[in-house]
């Protein structure tokens, strides 16, 4: 029997999570903040923001979209990144991706480590990488819990990762095997993809090309999780959101799959928030252990 994991399996757990950390803050009359940074008015971008604000609003946290004009300089942005810094009541910022192609990606490196949601700073990557992470990246979170959800032990398993991207391929790489999956990292100029594919328990996908994955990619009984979000024009003309994953083709082969939409999104959102209250409260544990060491 097939098991279809939406993000209603998994949510509830972290929203508890969230709303411990949330009460625990109160405490200190702290409410975390979220700040976004987005460039321009991409589409998909503004969908993505608004989805990060209302979780923020539903759990009760703050949230602030800094809408910055397309033209914006490369200086100035650094300086709006310098100022979100070095502003104490703010425990998160992100730089909404993709930016204008005049802006450096690097400008990502400018975001204070420890205001780092994302863990996009290399310096976080890197701990990541050491098996000493700071703070967990959002959307390999999330395959992690759905992979957890079916299978807590994860050194029962070869997973089998397609798309190496900084965002999501390689730290999912890390993240996994420090909780000791064994991990193969596919691409796009991998030999034989099929045959590497074919022999995965579990199945992480992360291409962005609607519908690629097809039965003939997958062991029976295999794990799928589809990260890929694409949007494509439909027989009768309307657009819909699809994964990397045919998922009519591929569902009765496995033995558990993410939907799309419904499955890594919604969970990627809940992880990047509860990352926001997860730095809120180490900045507490800090100032706690420098009271603490002040007096003995
Ligand atoms: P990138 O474009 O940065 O990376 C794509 C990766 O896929 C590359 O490593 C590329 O290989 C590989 N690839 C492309 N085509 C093939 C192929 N035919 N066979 C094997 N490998 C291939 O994408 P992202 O990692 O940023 O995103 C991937 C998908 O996940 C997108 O659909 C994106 O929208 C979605 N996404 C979803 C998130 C969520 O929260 N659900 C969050 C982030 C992304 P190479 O390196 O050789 O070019």
């Amino acid at each position: 029997l097939v098991q279809i994991i939406g993000y209603q399996s998994i949510l509830p757990h972290i929203e508890h999570k969230i709303e411990c950390l949330v009460e625990s803050l109160k405490l200190h009359n702290i409410t975390p903040h979220l700040r976004v940074i987005q460039v321009g008015d991409f589409a998909p971008s503004q969908i993505y923001v608004k989805k990060k604000g209302d979780f923020c609003c539903k759990m009760g946290l703050k949230f602030t979209l800094d809408h910055l004009p397309t033209q914006i300089s490369q200086e100035k942005m650094l300086t709006h990144v310098d100022q979100l810094n070095n502003d104490n009541a703010i425990h998160g910022v992100i730089i909404q991706l993709p930016l204008p192609p005049h802006i450096d990606p690097d400008v990502l490196q400018r975001i204070d480590s420890s205001k780092d949601v994302d863990c996009a700073v290399y310096e976080n990557l890197a701990k990541l990488l050491i098996g000493k992470p700071f703070v967990i990246p959002p959307t390999p979170h999330a395959c992690y819990e759905f992979i957890k959800y079916v299978e807590s032990d994860l050194s029962k398993l070869h997973v089998v990762i397609v798309g190496r991207s900084n965002l999501v391929g390689k730290p999912l790489f890390a993240l996994l095997i420090n909780h000791n999956a064994t991990v193969t990292l596919a691409h796009s100029k991998t030999k034989n993809l099929k045959e590497i594919t074919k022999s995965a328990d579990v199945l992480v996908v992360a291409i962005g090309k609607a519908n690629f994955i097809t039965d003939d990619f997958i062991k029976e009984g295999a794990i799928v999780i589809d990260v890929g979000i694409n949007r494509i024009i439909n027989d009768t003309g309307h657009s819909k959101i699809v994964g990397d994953v045919d998922f009519d083709n591929v569902a009765q082969k496995t033995r558990a799959i993410t939907p799309v939409p419904g499955g890594i999104g919604p969970i990627t959102v809940a992880s990047l928030i509860q990352n926001v209250c997860l730095l809120a409260q180490l900045k507490i544990d800090h100032k706690l252990k420098k009271k603490f060491d002040s007096i003995i």
